[in-house]
């Protein structure tokens, strides 16, 4: 699983976490839900090692790989990650993208590998494309296939259906659920929307100005909110 414990954030005078603290467990996935601008990211890039920790422990299997003083590269966390940022290499074919975090398999291997994480997210017909030929949302679909393929014990997800229609995003949702708990993976999805996290999430974090304001199931959330904050936020929902 992955944990979170005190971790603050700055950036520059501004602060954009203040204590964040969760636990993620195997097979649990645990939506980042709140507005624009509250941290979720943040807190997802810390916990990704894209952003450098500041104060605060991260620990990935009771394993700390970041604090005061402490830095694991990201490649060295074991984590698969969907990010904005986090871009398909754009040299390389889908086939190799997809297969570069499966070097450690054989080549007959890796192919049914490639092979079959792309069948996942409906795109078997674009083994050899290169990412400037697919769409935004082909391109985050390869994304989330590239994530999924060497099967993570952490997979870490920001927005990772954003750019798709209703209906593929629709059908990803489920695709990205039934891989996610078949493989006893422990994610954390960051999401504004709350029908999605209501929809996806064993247990929702909501955020606001950088702080966790509840954390619990969505039934927690939606029939017991613990402030006016998160009553009004779910009650945006229906
Ligand atoms: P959104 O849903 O809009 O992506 P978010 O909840 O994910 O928002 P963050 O992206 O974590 O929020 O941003 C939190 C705050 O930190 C925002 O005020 C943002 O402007 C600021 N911020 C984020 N990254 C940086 C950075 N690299 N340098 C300076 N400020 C930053």
């Amino acid at each position: 699983g992955l944990s979170l414990r005190n971790v603050s954030h700055e950036f520059g005078t501004s602060r954009v976490l203040r204590d964040i603290n969760f636990d993620v467990e195997p097979g649990e996935l645990v939506c980042l839900l709140g507005p624009s601008g509250c941290g979720k990211t943040t807190a997802l890039r810390i916990a990704a090692g894209l952003e450098r920790l500041q104060t605060g422990t991260v620990l990935i299997h009771g394993e700390v790989v970041a604090s005061a003083g402490q830095y694991l590269e990201p490649e060295k966390r074991g984590v698969g990650l969907v990010f904005q940022d986090y871009a398909l290499f754009p040299h390389l074919d889908v086939a190799g993208n997809i297969g570069f975090g499966l070097r450690h398999m054989g080549s007959a291997q890796r192919r049914q590998a490639v092979i079959n994480a792309l069948e996942r997210v409906g795109m078997a017909d674009y083994l050899n494309a290169f990412p400037h030929q697919l769409s935004g949302g082909q391109q985050q679909r390869i994304a989330l296939a590239r994530a999924l393929a060497p099967v993570p014990r952490v997979m870490l997800l920001d927005e990772p259906f954003s750019g798709l229609d209703v209906a593929r995003r629709a059908e990803l949702r489920d695709t990205t659920l039934h891989v996610l708990k078949n493989a006893g993976i422990a994610t954390v999805m960051v999401t504004h929307d709350p029908e999605e996290a209501m929809y996806m999430a064993d247990r929702i974090i909501v955020m606001n100005e950088g702080q966790v304001m509840q954390d619990g199931t969505p039934e927690d959330l939606y029939f017991h909110p613990e402030n006016h904050f998160v009553a009004s936020f779910f009650g945006e929902v229906n």
